[in-house]
């Protein structure tokens, strides 16, 4: 027969551990659980990898391999167009890199239409940044006791 406080204690444990010393059946219960995983061995190397156990597992010579093949392959194609490979990236880089002078443009632009916003559209933007830090916050929040493994 379960009481309230069994239930209680149940449902959480931590908070309620002084129930186990006055509740013959829950020591109990606890007691067999507690016996199965010491002896009867619950073997952690066994049991299979979660997906999130292997996710530090990178193949990173693929990674690299692929990268130099990449690599590879444009040099080819620079070779094939008749530019040196090293002087063809050089070019490349140089050619989509803006320059100093109209990065700081686009930035004054950027500040000014920040500045001269209409009223409703900053207000607008101040509670959605408050809304997206309150639902990064809650999610920043421990999981309840029972979900997390
Ligand atoms: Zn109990």
């Amino acid at each position: 027969m379960k009481s309230e406080n069994c239930q209680r204690y149940l449902e959480d444990p931590e908070a309620h551990a002084a129930h186990l010393a006055e509740c013959a059946e829950c020591r109990t219960l606890f007691g067999e659980l507690n016996d199965v995983v010491a002896n009867r061995g619950v073997k952690l190397e066994v049991l299979p990898l979660a997906p999130w156990e292997e996710a530090s597992h990178r193949p990173w010579p693929l990674i690299l391999g692929i990268a130099l093949g990449i690599v590879a392959i444009a040099a080819a194609l620079f070779a094939m167009a008749g530019q040196s490979p090293l002087g063809g990236f050089i070019n490349v880089i140089r050619n989509n890199v803006p320059s100093a002078d109209l990065m700081a443009s686009i930035l004054r632009l950027a500040g000014g239409a920040v500045q001269n916003a209409p009223g409703p559209w900053q207000i607008a933007v101040g509670v959605a940044f408050v809304i997206v830090n309150a639902v990064l916050f809650l999610l920043l929040r421990r999981s309840p006791k029972g979900i997390d493994v």
